[in-house]
This record gives C-alpha cells, structure tokens and sequence, in this order.
C-alpha cells in the first residue's frame, strides 16, 4: 500500500515506526488543510510533549541553514534522531529554495535518524500560527527527539515562531548592522540565545559586544535567564557543541524554574485560539441573518455602525 492510500491510523503507527514517507506524507496533509487533519491528531496527541523544539531565526545570509547542517551532526554523534523543519512563510510553495535542497544538508539525506522538510504557510487559513504546530506535533509524536525549526527572519514570522518552540535562538552575523537591526525587530526580546556566526569574520568580536550591552538592557520579563552570547563559525565547525550545551542548559533551567511547562501551555492555548478563530472567520460570512456582505456595505454608506453590525453577526457580546 502506498503513503497515498494508507488510512489515518496507518499513516499515524508507520509514522511513529519512524518511517519518513509516512511522516512527509502527514505533513503534507497539515500543509493542504486537509480534512483528515483533525483525525490525525486526535490519534497523535497521546504521543506528543517529549521532543526538545528548538526555533532558529536570523536574517537571510546569516548562516542559519549552514549552523542547523552541523547542529544536525552534532546532534547526531550525540544519538539524538533530529527532525530540522524549515518554515518560510512569505512562500506558497513548499520544497522550495529553503534548506530542504540544499546541497550541505544532503550529507545528512540518507540518514534515517534525520529529517528534513521545508513547509510553506501562506495561503493557509490559520497561518504560521496553526500551520507549524501542527508539523511539529506530527514530528514529535513520529519519535524525533529534536526537533529543529528554522525560520527566516522576515516581519513577524520570528516572533510568530518563537511562541511554537521550548528555546529560541537567534542568529546575527557581522557585516550586516545587526545590532541595529535586531534591536529594531524585536527579536532581542524573543532570543533565549543569542548567536554571532561568521565569528571567523573580521568586526565579530565587536557585534559580540555590542549584543551583549543589548541584551544586558532588554527588558526580558521572563524569569531569571540571563540569555548568552555566543560565537560560531560554521565555516570552521566551531562553536556548536557549545551551543548545543547552551540550549541544553537553558532547558533545564526552564523545566527546574516551570518555564518550559509554562511556554508549552501558551503555546496550545494560542493554538486552540487560533483555530477557533480560523473556524469562526470562514463560517463569518454565512452567520447573521443578514451575512457579513451585506452587513458590510450598510457599515460603508453609513446605514450601520461596526459595532451593530458585529452584534447582528455573532449576537450581543
Ligand atoms: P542562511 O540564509 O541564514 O541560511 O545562510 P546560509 O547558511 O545559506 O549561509 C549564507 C552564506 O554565508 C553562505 O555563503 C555560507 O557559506 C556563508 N557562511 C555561513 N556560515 C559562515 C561562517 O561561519 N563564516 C563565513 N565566513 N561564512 C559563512
């Protein structure tokens, strides 16, 4: 029988046998809001909240996909099984440029303890917010013990993502004003580490620096983490076991402090928010007496304020 045809219960036990077909094919139906969605996870939620979720983010060029590629190896001297899911949310289109093709993650293609799968998210109904969760819960339940999730830093998507993951690191590199740039997109909150790559580079010691006075200022108030900065070269392998020790010392400083259980039940309650948001927006249109349509044209030529027009539609708040 091909991953096609199987039933959700099928797809679900080849899944959790770690069969990376079955695990493709499950994401695909995420991706493609697929009916059987809901079954699915129904039957993956018993098997769900024991991979470590690690979010990675950073402006393109950084290094992200370079440092996720020895993250993998490190990972796996370390016999962790890694799924690495590359989320690009200004792209409909999945398999795509991101990391997924790329050829230094190809060293790690025939590994069956490893898997790679990039995944689009616009065009979905419930977006980057309904869209990635639902992944990670496919590779959690499928036995992967990490789960890696990278994201290219664009707009909103890194805060977005940093609410679907246990630890949220986020990469700069030097030539590229990152101090500035970090500061202005928010992302010194949302970083449980920081991370300089091309620390071969010339001006790296610098953005070391100048990252850490950030850092040392940004209202963080989230516990007692003092968030690190470090270095790597992904050009030279170095600095990744020590990341890798990092993101494992943050962890269990947010399971000892109530942190990580904290994160996980905000993450499910914004999950179960937006999908209720999500059914509510595509039943809108046919719920009132009078459908939004027409709601919306009296609300235009003024016959109707919003806020009535808002009560005709879901009944008085
Ligand atoms: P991404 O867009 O953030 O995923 O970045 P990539 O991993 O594709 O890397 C962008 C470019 O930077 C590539 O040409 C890499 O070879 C290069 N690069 C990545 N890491 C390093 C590093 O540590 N040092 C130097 N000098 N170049 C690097």
């Amino acid at each position: 029988m091909t991953a096609g045809a199987a039933s959700p219960a099928d797809l679900v036990a080849a899944a959790r046998a770690g069969r990376a077909r079955a695990v493709g094919r499950l994401i695909s139906l995420v991706e493609n809001e697929a009916v059987e969605v809901r079954e699915l996870m129904g039957l993956l939620a018993p098997d769900t909240g024991r991979a470590r979720v690690i979010g990675l983010t950073g402006a393109p060029g950084v290094g992200k996909s370079s440092v996720v590629s020895l993250l993998v190896t490190e990972l796996r001297a370390r016999e962790q099984r890694v799924a690495v899911l590359a989320v690009d949310p200004s792209s409909p289109f999945s398999g795509g440029a991101l990391l997924g093709d790329r050829v230094r993650m190809q060293q790690h293609a025939l590994d069956p303890a490893v898997f790679i799968r990039s995944m689009a998210t616009r065009g979905h109904l419930g977006g980057l917010a309904v869209a990635a969760p639902q992944a990670i819960r496919v590779l959690d339940a499928a036995g992967f013990d990490v789960v890696l999730v990278e994201t290219v830093g664009v707009g909103q998507s890194e805060v977005e993502v940093s609410q679907q993951v246990d630890v949220t690191v986020v990469l700069l590199a030097p030539g590229m004003g990152d101090g500035i740039q970090a500061a202005k997109a928010g992302v010194l909150e949302i970083g449980d580490l920081f991370v300089v790559n091309k620390a071969d580079r010339e001006g790296a010691p610098a953005v070391v620096r100048e990252l850490r006075a950030m850092v040392a200022l940004a209202d963080r108030s989230a516990g007692d983490w003092k968030p690190p900065v470090l270095s790597t070269s992904a050009l030279q392998g170095a600095g990744i076991d020590h990341l890798l020790d990092e993101v494992d010392r943050f962890l269990a400083h947010a399971t000892a402090s109530g942190q990580l259980t904290h994160r996980r039940r905000q993450r499910a309650r914004q999950e179960v928010e937006s999908l209720a948001l999500a059914r509510l927006r595509a039943t809108l249109p046919r719920q009132g007496r009078e459908g939004l349509d027409r709601l919306a044209s009296d609300v235009a030529a003024g016959r109707l304020d919003p806020y009535t027009a808002a009560d005709r539609l879901l009944g008085p708040s």
